[in-house]
């Protein structure tokens, strides 16, 4: 197959980047160049903004009903195109074609259904008082940036633009320059489903150029970015003295703590699928299992076995794999032992088999700062006070997930980790009414449900007096 073209799509048409220059996006399975895109900067923003604003009114002044219907028509047309969806995400990412179809591409579609759905079902907010009624309205903002990473790159971008667009917005999106393409074939079913090209525009290149563009565009009055704590701290910095509305979902250290009652056999898949699912780059992956010390001898071979054959795909790209690689060294200088993985494999990919580290302290550099990649460390703790201060002891606190034979004792427990979400005895176990988003590090606000409406519009209080 050749090699794809893909174009920023602004308005109703699609355009190279003013500047004319091109990135190579390269396919990590085996290293070869799949697509070419535009390297765009803050003159394509100045574009695209202008096709937001021509685009959004109309959209703006139709009922929440008929936006809603217009989200169910993008993903009438995104199921038409599921499976070449889930090709081209597996091609930029180099995941397995079934993870992409049923992890990846089922959510995107699910996001528009969900969010329709959840749109009708919006009772009138009206709060009484003795002689006046207050109504809440909500109005949508205007247009907005949305900024994703590369890990799961339809499904965290659907994930902001089904609310954006539900509430009445015109959305700037800015993927990740490595997985440009199921953005790119998304600008396309959006015309296709028959809604505004200018409500949704996707602009394609470099984080530091095009991105911080969009965040530095007056225009843009909200910015819903996922990526890591660095950039987020970058983004924030811009946004914030311009009054912008942020969202910012970060980076995870996320601990699995299995305790003492957990029966192994019934918990050893969940947390080897916790640890290294789309070859541990997900946010909310565990990557440190906690284990009681008397447990340790009997889990540790057994986990080791389970994660030797699970399935898994390459990492992202030639950089990423060298920094999880520098992990694996650094965890050897900090007195670990790596147990199984950490090896690349004969092929021509970015191919990392999964990685278990043990004997590293829980506050050693590898066990708190984030890998993103196929590498899990273990410890043991000996009382549950233990196993929460290990727990919470980094900078992070994005997700957790605790394993048990008594579900109550593992949700008081899971109540005390300092994390914006918790499982217990599951993962990734998603409602998408429930809110979304980290504390400490991990953070700025929520989405999901009704946090995602209220992210992505301004609340108005009219207080009407009675006659
Ligand atoms: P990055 O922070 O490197 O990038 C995220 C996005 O921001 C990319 O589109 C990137 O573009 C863009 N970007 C980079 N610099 C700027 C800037 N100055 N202004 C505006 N945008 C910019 O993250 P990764 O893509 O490496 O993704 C991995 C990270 O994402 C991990 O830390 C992971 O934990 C986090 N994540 C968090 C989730 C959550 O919900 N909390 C979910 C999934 C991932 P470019 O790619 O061109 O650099």
């Amino acid at each position: 197959m050749g090699h794809i073209d893909v174009r920023n799509a602004i308005g109703s048409s699609y355009h190279d980047a003013v500047s004319g220059l091109r990135i190579d996006d390269i396919g990590p399975l085996d290293g070869t160049v799949v697509a070419t895109l535009p390297r765009s900067d803050a003159a394509d923003v100045a574009r695209a903004v202008e096709a937001a604003r021509a685009a959004q009114p109309s959209w703006a002044a139709l009922s929440l009903f008929e936006r809603a219907n217009g989200l169910d028509r993008l993903a009438d047309t995104m199921e038409a195109a599921a499976d070449e969806l889930a090709h081209l995400e597996a091609l930029d990412t180099g995941k397995p074609w079934d993870v992409a179809r049923h992890v990846d591409i089922d959510r995107c579609i699910r996001n528009f259904r969900f969010f329709a759905a959840f749109g009708r079902d919006q009772a009138p907010e009206l709060f009484r008082m003795d002689d006046a009624t207050n109504h809440v309205i909500r109005k949508p903002i205007g247009i907005v940036g949305l900024i994703s990473p590369w890990n799961l790159p339809l499904y965290l971008l659907t994930w902001k633009v089904a609310p954006a667009l539900l509430m009445g917005n015109a959305v700037i999106a800015k993927p990740s320059e490595l997985t440009p393409l199921t953005a790119h074939r998304f600008s396309e079913l959006v015309r296709e489903a028959g809604l505004d090209g200018g409500l949704v525009n996707v602009l394609h290149g470099f984080g530091p150029e095009v991105g911080q563009a969009l965040v530095e565009h007056p225009a843009v009055e909200a910015i819903s970015f996922t990526g890591g704590t660095a950039t987020g701290r970058i983004v924030a910095a811009t946004a914030a003295p311009m009054f912008k509305k942020l969202s910012l979902e970060l980076g995870g250290k996320n601990a699995t703590v299995v305790l003492d009652d957990a029966d192994i056999d019934a918990v050893l898949h969940g947390v080897v699928r916790s640890g290294f699912l789309n070859s541990g780059q997900i946010c909310l992956c565990g990557s440190r299992v906690l284990v009681p010390s008397t447990m340790m001898a009997a889990f540790l071979p057994r986990f080791v076995d389970a994660v030797q054959r699970f399935p898994i795909g390459p990492v992202i790209s030639e950089a990423h794999r060298s920094k999880v690689e520098g992990y694996l060294q650094l965890a050897v200088e900090e007195g670990g032992t790596v147990l199984t993985g950490g090896e690349r494999g004969d092929g021509t990919g970015f191919h990392l088999s999964p990685a278990v580290v043990a004997g590293l302290s829980p506050t050693s550099r590898c066990a708190t700062e984030e890998i993103f990649g196929p590498v899990v460390t273990v410890h043991p703790y000996s009382t549950e006070e233990e196993a929460l201060d290990i727990a919470n002891g980094t900078e992070y606190g994005l997700a957790g997930s605790v394993w048990t034979s008594d579900a109550e004792r593992g949700r008081r427990f899971a109540e005390r980790m300092d994390t914006g979400m918790a499982w217990v005895n599951t993962w990734l176990h998603r409602d998408l009414r429930v809110p979304f988003g980290g504390v400490k590090q991990s953070g700025v606000g929520r989405e999901g449900g009704m946090w995602s409406l209220g992210f992505f519009s301004e609340a108005v209080n009219i207080c009407v007096a009675d006659d």
